[in-house]
């Protein structure tokens, strides 16, 4: 049993509440996204799940056991971290079992499960090499291997790709969603960027300030956005928000829901520039002070200073409170 579950969560540092009423629950073998801008609360709530932080308020429960006041060592946890804290004087191998060793596991356990794990990730060959003879990637491996190696039902990760180039991070992001699943851990993974958590992740949690503003599966944050904050977040290029026509409210329409009409018919608007990426195009548009992104595929584009129209499906539409920015229920 490894769900985690946090009940009315809430952190300050000094004045600055850092972490309020946050409750969510990972079931056992479940990917959470902690996504958000930074400052959020990410960190903090995924230390105060790893017992690095106290709470002020709330309960946290993993496995079904209260550990809201227990040590880390029972709290059945590994965690990577961003700048991956290998030991630079030990090998590769050393630092794998480095925990196992201070938690004396006798030697032929030790030796078995670096095998398993250094096999898991490919690192046979280079168990004898010291951090600093590794690249990027393969000390992010090292980091992961440690993680592993623990056999914890709960992993804790902050931002462990973020040190890497893009095409590492998009083969990581693979191999730490395979083994996750392989292994049936719970995973809890604080993450800035929304492609990662909605690639990986079974649910995102978004946070905003301290606060949860939305949790769901991707689609349901993609597809129905609780708030202009969460519209604006997740997609990129960002949901199109723009006043409704009586201006009583907030239109949000995705790029690629735009559609090009004639320059008689929909919302009249100017071409300001087309960027061109290969399968699509990006429009991006002025209608009066309103900047609107349009993704369009085909040649037959418009240009540069053209006048168009732009129109939508119904269905396409989200509305938006004007003042509090909260999603209005669609008829
Ligand atoms: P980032 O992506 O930049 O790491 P985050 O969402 O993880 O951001 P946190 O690190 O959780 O954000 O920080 C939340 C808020 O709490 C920030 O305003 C931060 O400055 C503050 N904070 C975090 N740790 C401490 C601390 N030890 N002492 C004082 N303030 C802190």
């Amino acid at each position: 049993m490894s769900r985690v579950e946090l009940h009315g969560i809430a952190k300050r540092f000094g004045d600055h509440a850092a972490v309020q009423d946050v409750n969510l629950v990972a079931e056992a073998g479940e990917f959470v996204a902690l996504l958000g801008p930074s400052g959020c609360g990410k960190s903090t709530t995924l230390r105060l799940i790893a017992a690095l932080e106290q709470p002020d308020a709330g309960r946290i429960v993993i496995g079904g056991v209260d550990v809201t006041h227990a040590p880390a060592a029972e709290r059945g946890i590994a965690m990577v971290f961003q700048n991956y804290a290998l030991f630079p004087h030990l090998t590769v191998a050393e630092n794998i079992v480095f925990g196992l060793t201070v938690r004396r596991v006798d030697k032929a356990e030790r030796a078995r499960r670096l095998a398993h794990t250094a096999e898991l990730l490919g690192l046979q060959a280079l168990l004898d090499r010291k951090p600093s003879q590794l690249s990027g990637g393969q000390r992010q491996r090292v980091a992961l291997g440690r993680a592993i190696v623990a056999q914890a039902p709960v992993c804790l990760m902050d931002e462990p790709l973020s040190n890497l180039d893009a095409q590492l991070r998009q083969q990581m992001r693979s191999e730490i969603r395979e083994l996750q699943q392989r292994l049936g851990i719970t995973m809890i993974y604080v993450t800035h960027d929304q492609t990662e958590a909605m690639t990986m992740a079974d649910r995102v949690v978004l946070m905003r300030a301290g606060r949860i503003e939305q949790q769901g599966t991707p689609q349901d944050l993609y597809e129905r956005p609780a708030s202009t904050f969460v519209a604006g977040f997740i997609g990129a290029p960002a949901m199109n928000l723009f006043p409704s026509p009586k201006g009583d409210a907030l239109w949000g329409v995705r790029p690629e829901q735009m559609r090009l009409l004639s320059a008689l018919e929909g919302m009249p608007a100017r071409v300001v520039a087309v960027e061109y990426l290969g399968a699509e195009s990006l429009l991006i548009c002025e209608a009066g002070s309103v900047r609107l992104v349009l993704r369009a595929d085909g040649h037959q584009l418009p240009r540069k200073g053209d006048t168009v129209g732009l129109g939508w499906p119904d269905a396409a539409l989200h509305p938006f409170d004007r003042d509090s920015g909260l999603r209005l229920t669609q008829p």
